[in-house]
């Protein structure tokens, strides 16, 4: 009896004292992630099927800088991954002609011609602008499994690709409009 209680005690304290090293891990994970002040200019996958996950993007800003020059609410979807809500974003219903440029950075993303109605309640495109605007990543939030886009320059968060558009492409570029900033054609 006295042996099984002692192998008890022993096997507790082992349980308690992984609990506590991981606690303790955890912990100064996070404190050197906040103390480099990068968590915001990354973006790492958290999945291992993605090896290039990690990005240093042309634009570095501070979230005090990107506080100052956006809005609340391009903050919230660009720096935080927030979504605007259906149906109320500025370029939902939006057909002018001109390009889609990143609210953040100034990246030209899309142009109207590739715009279309999707009825999602967000600015839909059926493909993006040559070259590397944009980058994809797995988005494994709210226990769906989507692919986020984000500015490849900035790493502003734009929304998301889905593969329901329309043809040529087959895709459905869902952004917020609060990622956009629209030039009208011979504004530039
Ligand atoms: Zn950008």
């Amino acid at each position: 009896m006295r042996t099984e209680k002692t192998v008890m005690k022993h096997l507790l304290i082992a349980v308690f004292m992984i609990t506590l090293t991981g606690v303790v891990l955890t912990g100064c994970g996070l404190r050197n992630a906040d103390a480099e002040n990068k968590p915001e200019n990354f973006v790492t996958n958290d999945s291992t099927k993605e090896k290039s996950g990690e990005y240093m993007f042309k634009v570095q800003k501070t979230d005090e800088e990107w506080k100052k020059e956006l809005t609340e609410e391009q903050y919230y979807v660009l720096r935080q991954k927030g979504t605007e809500k259906a149906f109320t974003g500025e370029y939902d219903h939006h057909k002018e002609k001109g390009v889609f440029a990143c609210a953040g950075c100034g990246a030209e993303l899309f142009s109207s011609e590739m715009k279309y109605d999707s009825g999602c309640g967000w600015p839909a495109f059926f493909t993006k602008l040559a070259g590397d605007r944009i980058i994809e990543q797995v988005d494994r939030s709210f226990g769906m499994i989507r692919t986020e886009i984000l500015c490849a320059s900035c790493g502003g968060h734009l929304g998301h690709v889905f593969d329901d558009g329309p043809q040529p492409t087959g895709l459905r570029y869902c952004v917020n409009s609060a990622s956009l900033k629209f030039i009208r054609s011979g504004q530039k």
